[in-house]
């Protein structure tokens, strides 16, 4: 069971995880995020430390500091509600040190900025371990940093399955047999060395699933602000819908075409396995939410849901040889991988190949090299819009159907990926916002064409 940073972000959110985790009766691990805006906080710390600015810095860990110590009021027990205190009060403490010392040499690393923002899931997975514990549950809080064992790349680190199994076996086992329920923050691991790690923004999500996938899980439940996967990003569209159903290849890119409700990579751990993942309302608990499973009936009707994905930049790269000799692509794809920038959308004509990166750290780089044997131009400002479904694979009609919605706006790029379950058209960044409506307004609320996957969000 995860809960997000808006489940927890204050006394009554807190008090309704407790309930839910109440109510479940089965074995369950307590995955959490830090208090909603915390890890932004965190990162601020970072930045003014590296300013030098040790006096903003200590400030902003103090409001931080002050802001956790109020949570502990749901701790009714005395005794409790002190413990819970010194543990913040140490964990604050160790920040503020920290942050004084890289703002006197002005220098964060990736593994300084690691180590401070994790004080957010280390200590909201402390309060909620109390605040379990004080409402009658048994449990049990652990320190993510033993639990999941990543490689050392900070600030994006990439999970070792195996050894974060075997220590969900010998830390973690042993207390569901107890009947107690373990607590820990998401998003942070180690290194193997004991360094601290973190998984990548909204990376709760993924130390779910991988917790999930290694205690063998009937299910990961994703709690969330929202009832669950809806057709359409809610600050996009007025009136999205809940999805009831999903697969896990819809899921997987719903959550990678910009559906933050799911870290992109959530699903892949549960996939092996088949292990569902359920999107379900911290604050509507009795709301069905989206159930993602292996497989669903395409049924009738149009796309399950649509994305959207902004702020990108289309390269445009064309052969100078005049031909597209084979060899070209594997030259043009080399760049990217030696800048490790990853590739989102990609198109190709008989003489040139179009992509969209969101990382455009090292784009200078990347155009130099490819500058060696091609002619190279990017555009700033473009956005991926795209129309996710089982339904576009096996229904012809329905991808001229997303073009023709979207007749008249200029379109820069369009493509349908290797398992044609998409269709993902790049254009001004501007012009997103009335493709996305338009879309919704033809799929989802337009008279006789409700899609019957979806059900009308309440919330
Ligand atoms: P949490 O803190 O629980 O991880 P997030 O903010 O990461 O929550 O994700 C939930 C948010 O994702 C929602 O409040 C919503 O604004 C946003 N979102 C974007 N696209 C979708 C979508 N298709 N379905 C549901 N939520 C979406
Ligand atoms: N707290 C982290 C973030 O805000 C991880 C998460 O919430 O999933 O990105
Ligand atoms: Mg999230």
């Amino acid at each position: 069971m995860k809960f997000g940073g808006t489940s927890v972000k204050d006394v009554e959110a807190l008090r309704r995880v407790v309930q839910v985790v109440g109510r479940e009766r089965r074995p369950r691990l307590v995955v959490v995020s830090a208090l909603s805006k915390v890890t932004d906080a965190l990162l601020e710390v970072a930045r003014l430390a590296e300013q030098g600015d040790g006096t903003a810095a200590r400030q902003a860990v103090k409001a931080l500091h002050r802001r956790h110590e109020e949570m502990a009021a749901i701790v009714r027990g005395t005794e409790r509600r002190a413990g819970l205190l010194a543990a913040i009060d140490a964990l604050f403490e160790e920040l503020e040190g920290v942050a004084r010392a890289l703002a006197v040499v002005e220098e964060v690393s990736p593994r300084s900025k690691d180590a401070i923002v994790s004080f957010g899931e280390l200590a909201s997975s402390r309060i909620v371990a109390a605040a379990l514990e004080d409402a009658g549950l048994a449990s049990r809080w652990l320190d993510a940093r033993a639990l999941l064992v990543t490689d050392a790349q900070h600030g994006a680190a990439l999970p070792d399955r195996e050894a974060t199994d075997e220590r969900l076996r010998s830390l973690v086992r042993p207390l569901l047999a107890d009947g107690l329920v373990p607590v820990v923050g998401g998003f942070v691991g180690a290194t193997a060395a004991g360094l601290t790690t973190t998984l990548g923004r909204g990376g709760s999500d993924l130390s779910a699933a991988l917790f999930g996938a290694g205690l063998e899980a009937d299910e990961i439940q994703i709690w969330t602000d929202v009832d669950g996967m809806l057709t359409a990003d809610p600050r996009m569209v007025a009136a999205p819908r809940v999805v009831p159903q999903l697969s896990f290849d819809e899921a997987s890119e719903l959550a990678y075409f910009g559906a933050k409700v799911l870290h992109p990579a959530t699903i892949l751990p549960a996939v092996g396995l088949g292990i569902p993942v359920r999107i379900l309302n911290s604050h509507r608990p009795e709301a069905p939410g989206t159930l993602i499973t292996r497989t669903v009936e395409a049924g009738e009707g149009g796309p399950a849901a649509i994305a959207c994905k902004r702020g990108l930049t289309r390269i445009d790269i064309a052969s100078t040889r005049m031909l597209m000799a084979y060899g070209f692509l594997r030259r043009v794809f080399e760049v990217f991988e030696r800048f490790r920038t990853p590739v989102d959308v990609v198109t190709t004509s008989e003489v040139s190949v179009s992509v969209t990166i969101d990382d455009r750290r090292s784009l200078e780089g990347i155009e130099s090299e490819l500058s060696a044997f091609a002619d190279v131009s990017h555009e700033d400002g473009m956005a991926i819009v795209c129309a996710v479904g089982e339904r576009l694979r096996t229904d012809a009609r329905l991808a001229t159907r997303v073009l023709g919605a979207l007749e008249g706006l200029p379109l820069a790029m369009v493509s349908q990926g290797g398992s044609r379950k998409n269709i993902t058209v790049v254009l001004r960044d501007a012009d997103a916002p009335a493709a996305m409506e338009r879309l919704h307004r033809r799929f989802f609320e337009d008279e006789g064409a409700p899609s019957e996957r979806s059900a009308l969000a309440t919330a």
